[in-house]
């Protein structure tokens, strides 16, 4: 279990969020990454490798080159946004089961940290009502339960879907709307 953070306010969440994995950082992690809400639609930004570049590696892989330009600059700008330290406990570290996991349709994200021990279940029951999987972590199911049951109100679709869940385990969700 490593660390999930979340914003919501007015000033740029994209760069107050990536600080504040850096200040995650010491829990360990084998992937980060970040989702936010932009007018297109959510946008999702993951690393295999570290948080930030290291000074005259420029090659390495880390979040920290994905989410800035080369003058230190934040390429994104977003208001609500939520970001991801992993450590696996199902699915190989990788870019594809790194979080966010977002749902079928794209209009939810989720970060999720601990295990949803009945996940299978779940996702065998999704799976039956036509959603498709793009990734092998226990955490997905919460992004596609949580869309399943949205009828208009997020809040009621939350609930839920932690009616559904068995484990231990916290997550952050975004929406489009
Ligand atoms: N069980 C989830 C996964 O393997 C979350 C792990 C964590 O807490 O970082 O992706």
């Amino acid at each position: 279990m490593c660390g999930i953070i979340g914003y919501i306010g007015s000033e740029n969440g994209v760069e107050l969020v990536f600080k504040g994995l850096i200040r995650l950082e010491y829990r360990g992690y084998d992937s980060v990454g970040i989702g936010f809400k932009t007018p297109e639609g959510l946008k999702i930004v993951k690393s295999v490798g570290r948080i930030e570049s290291i000074p005259g590696e420029p090659d390495m892989p880390s979040l920290e080159r994905k989410v800035k330009n080369p003058n230190g600059s934040f390429k994104y700008y977003s208001n609500i946004v939520i970001g991801h330290t992993r450590w696996a406990t199902h699915g190989v570290p990788s870019e594809r089961n790194a979080h966010p996991h977002v749902s079928q349709t794209g209009r939810f994200a989720i970060v999720h940290n601990g295990i949803i021990e009945n996940y299978s279940t779940l996702k065998s029951q999704l799976r039956e009502k036509g959603f498709q999987f793009a990734s092998d972590t226990d955490s997905e199911v919460i992004a596609h339960l949580i869309e399943y049951f949205y009828d208009g109100d997020l809040v009621e679709a939350v609930k839920k879907t932690l009616s559904k869940l068995e484990g231990a385990y916290s997550f952050l969700v975004i929406s489009t709307d």
